[in-house]
């Protein structure tokens, strides 16, 4: 597990600034959500983290070390995006293990971790299966499954749920809820779903055009909204 730390974080497009200095410290095995509306730098912040955005100006640290110029494949994270992203003509096991066999692991400690996540992820009797032939749930636990899998020191999720539908959304939210509470690794989590922030959050990132309006628990969020815009934003319905 591993705190990380962003520095006055800044990232331009260009001449569009997008990241106007963004500044946190999270807690090892903390769960921080990132929210706020399409546009405001959400996935910009969680890809500079995850080495997949250059760094305008400033720092990201994990675990201490400063990961500026990191490949992503060096850096101790895994990360889950919206779209799932598997592989169509791999198995759900194949899926699960690829990371793994990329990086040399035994082929019985493959076995073992996938077979440990499947059971978490109630994934076990579809292990054989192709990605078509599962459910949109189960698609994103096999996502999940591959970012487990790894025993990644952080986990970055890029609204994970948004391509559910709102019953499995609500279903998914308790069940990413139950699994942060198993492993407690340190998580950020980008959404635009106030409730869902408000739901699986130690402490949320209220964002707006670039900046980091509000950090905080969730309640402490909503009963003191420190801007205009985080009481509209928060208070107003899903
Ligand atoms: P969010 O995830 O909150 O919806 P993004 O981080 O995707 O927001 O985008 C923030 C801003 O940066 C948007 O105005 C977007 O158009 C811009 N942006 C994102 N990626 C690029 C890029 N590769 N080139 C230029 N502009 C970009
Ligand atoms: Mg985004």
């Amino acid at each position: 597990m591993a705190t990380v730390s962003l520095e006055n974080l800044k990232k331009s497009f260009g001449k569009t600034d997008v990241i106007h200095g963004v500044d946190i410290e999270i807690e090892d095995g903390e769960f921080i959500v990132i929210v706020g509306p399409s546009g405001c730098g959400k996935s910009t912040l969680l890809r500079m983290v995850a080495g997949l955005e250059t760094v305008t100006s400033g720092e990201v640290r994990i675990g201490g070390t400063r990961v500026n110029e990191v490949e992503p494949m060096d850096r101790d994270i895994a990360m889950v995006f919206q779209n799932y992203a598997l592989y169509p003509h791999m198995s759900v096991f194949d899926n699960m293990a690829y990371g793994l066999k990329i990086a040399k692991v035994p082929r019985a400690e493959i076995e073992a971790r996938v077979q440990t996540a499947a059971r978490m992820l109630q994934l076990e009797e579809y292990l054989k299966r192709r990605p078509r032939e599962l459910s949109g749930g189960q698609r994103q636990r096999v996502a999940m499954g591959r970012a487990i899998v790894r025993k990644p020191a952080v986990f970055l999720f890029d609204e994970p749920l948004s391509n559910l539908d709102a019953k499995l959304r609500v279903q998914m939210r308790l069940e990413i809820k139950a699994l942060q509470r198993e492993l407690g690794v340190t998580s950020l989590y980008v959404t635009h779903d106030q409730v869902e922030a408000m739901t699986l959050a130690d402490r949320m990132i209220v964002m707006h055009d670039g900046v980091a309006d509000q950090v905080g628990a969730p309640l402490e969020v909503y009963a003191n909204p420190q801007t205009a815009f985080v009481a509209g934003f928060i208070g107003s319905p899903p």
